[in-house]
């Protein structure tokens, strides 16, 4: 017909690691990229149809909404249909859009802050890391932390990384290193990794051991080589509290997109060790350094992990891995059933957080570290430079 648009009779389906999401509002998820664009009902309902078995005519996207799609590359065209599935489940209120998932807690480090304690040969099995991450992406789930223990010492760890790859969550490995050469980092599928650096190789061999170091470093740089985002968590303790300038030097030279800074919570391993832990003040100065986005966060007046969730290698669902003795439930009842158990903090709960100039930053802290329940988390209060009124 002359002055039709070539385009118009392709096939249009979502583009490779876009998916839609029913959160507290419709979205648009970019895997790669870590983002949420809003949507409105209309849009979603449009970009609903997108799934590779009806032509752009067909669909017939307001133009506008559809120029700016394929300018962003939300959408992909093809001459022959490619029908895909559709996963958009009604999501919980509030949503749960981070899981930390610990798949074994085998490790082969023994390290002095570890929250777990020893290590042990407990393994959530490959069914259950499958049914498991099914559930979150039907609820809404954006991204799933793989942790540990080690996680690359799971015995069915191939199997699990090739269904990770099959699914529209985002990806991360929180790994030690030790595991992560070259040929690893190549096959993972997975968007980034999340290497544990607790100093410079002084700082982090007092709390990891010896020869843990390199290796680590050396991972991080197979990781990037490999295409993946990175990003590094460190844990201040007294032993690297002097290190934090050379290790923002080594953290920019290794391109990391995030680097995460906590201060140690008395749990686990560390116990009450003093020989570790340090001030409010000191930890503050270190976490200073921190950048990039973090899952912790409360938010709408709510205190910390208001969209977050633990799965244990037990099979244990928690507010995070800090209330392992405190579970929502277990695996076996289902994760929405669990998630439906948690109860959010609001902050008008927390002396002196509801009226805090720096409330909507800080969210009251770490409600862990916190030393009682209704009390200010004291290494936020002066991260925040803010006073806490406790009567
Ligand atoms: S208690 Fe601490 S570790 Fe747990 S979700 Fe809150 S900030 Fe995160
Ligand atoms: S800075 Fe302290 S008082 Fe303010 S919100 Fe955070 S924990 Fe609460």
């Amino acid at each position: 017909m002359p002055g039709a648009e070539p385009n118009r009779g392709l096939f249009v389906r979502l583009a490779e690691g876009i998916s839609l999401r029913r959160l507290e509002e419709p979205c648009l998820y970019h895997r790669r990229a870590d983002e949420l664009y809003e949507l409105n009902q209309d849009g979603l309902e449009a970009l609903a149809r997108c799934r590779g078995h009806l032509t752009l005519d067909e669909v017939g996207l307001d133009p506008e909404f559809e120029a700016f799609c394929l300018a962003e590359g939300l959408l992909s065209l093809s001459p022959e249909p490619r029908p895909m599935p559709l996963v958009l489940g009604p999501a919980p209120r509030p949503s749960l859009r981070y899981l930390e998932l610990q798949i074994t807690w085998r490790c082969n480090l023994a390290c002095g802050h570890c929250y777990l304690g020893p290590a042990q040969g407990v393994d959530l099995p490959l069914a259950q890391v499958v049914t498991v991450l099914r559930e979150f992406e039907a609820m809404g789930g954006l991204r799933v932390l793989i942790s540990g223990g080690e996680p690359l010492m799971h015995p069915q760890w191939e199997a699990i990384n090739a269904y990770l790859a099959t699914n529209s969550l985002r990806r991360v490995l929180l790994t030690n290193g030790l595991l992560l050469d070259e040929a690893k980092a190549g096959s993972l599928a997975v968007d980034e990794v999340q290497v544990s650096l607790d100093g410079m190789a002084e700082g982090h061999q007092a709390l990891r051991g010896p020869g843990s170091f390199e290796p680590a470093v050396a991972a991080a740089r197979a990781a990037r080589r490999a295409g993946l985002d990175l990003s590094v968590a460190t844990m201040v303790h007294a032993a690297n509290l002097d290190q934090f300038d050379q290790m923002q030097e080594l953290v920019r030279e290794l391109q990391a997109q995030e680097w995460g800074i906590d201060a140690p919570c008395p749990a686990g391993r560390l116990g009450d060790d003093a020989g570790l832990t340090v001030s409010p003040a000191r930890a503050a100065e270190a976490m200073a350094h921190a950048y990039g986005g973090a899952y912790h966060g409360g938010g709408g007046g709510m205190a910390c992990g208001l969209h977050l969730a633990t799965v244990a290698a037990d099979g244990r669902v928690a507010k995070c891995g800090f209330y392992l003795d405190r579970p929502l439930g277990t695996l076996d009842q289902g994760l929405w059933t669990c998630w439906a158990r948690q109860r959010p903090t609001p902050l008008s709960d927390i002396v002196g957080c509801a009226e805090c100039p720096a409330a909507a930053e800080c969210g009251g802290g770490c409600r862990f570290r916190a030393p009682a329940p209704g009390l200010p988390d004291p290494v936020m209060c002066s991260l925040m430079g803010v006073t806490p009124v406790i009567d």
